[in-house]
């Protein structure tokens, strides 16, 4: 879909949790403006990513995009300010999504129980719900009691 002012075409297929369009293709999500590049230009050199000179990450405009380097990504992301720090979904910790994390987050009942009904472990379903993992994800869903007890913790904790 063109979008009028910016020229850039926005992706609406599926959209991955960080904002990336996403197609599926031989059984996996596959970034769309990757694939476009691909199907447009040939295959990639190995270590290359493809970049947005817009910075719309869900634009598949072939105009706007362009190759790089993961270090030229990083340096984009960092020094544009759209770094999102989902703690977890890129360290290779855990396989989950930050929108199940919160969903683990917000699951009431035993963590065993929510380990099974997420298919994950139960030590990452602890992380995520004492706010050691996913933090960036679960913030927002952090209520006043728990905030109250996790500063006497971190009391405790210092007089300890
Ligand atoms: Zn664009």
């Amino acid at each position: 879909m063109p979008e009028p002012n910016s020229g850039c075409h926005l992706w609406l297929g599926a959209m991955s949790d960080d904002g990336y369009g996403r197609l599926g293709g031989n059984g996996r999500m596959r970034n769309a403006p990757r694939l476009l590049w691909i199907e447009t230009y040939g295959p990639l050199a190995p270590g290359l990513v493809v970049r947005h000179k817009c910075d719309v990450r869900a634009c598949v405009n072939i105009d706007h995009l362009c190759v790089g380097t993961v270090a030229d990504n990083n340096n984009d992301r960092d020094t544009r300010g759209r770094h999102v720090a989902l703690h977890g979904e890129k360290n290779g910790h855990s396989k989950i999504t930050s929108s199940t994390a919160v969903a683990i987050f917000l699951e009431p009942g035993k963590h065993q129980d929510v380990a099974w009904k997420f298919n994950v472990s139960k030590p990452l379903v602890q992380a995520i719900k004492s706010g050691r993992l996913w933090q960036a994800a679960t913030k927002p869903y952090w209520s006043p009691s728990w905030l109250k007890e996790l500063e006497q913790r971190k009391r405790l904790k210092a007089a300890a």
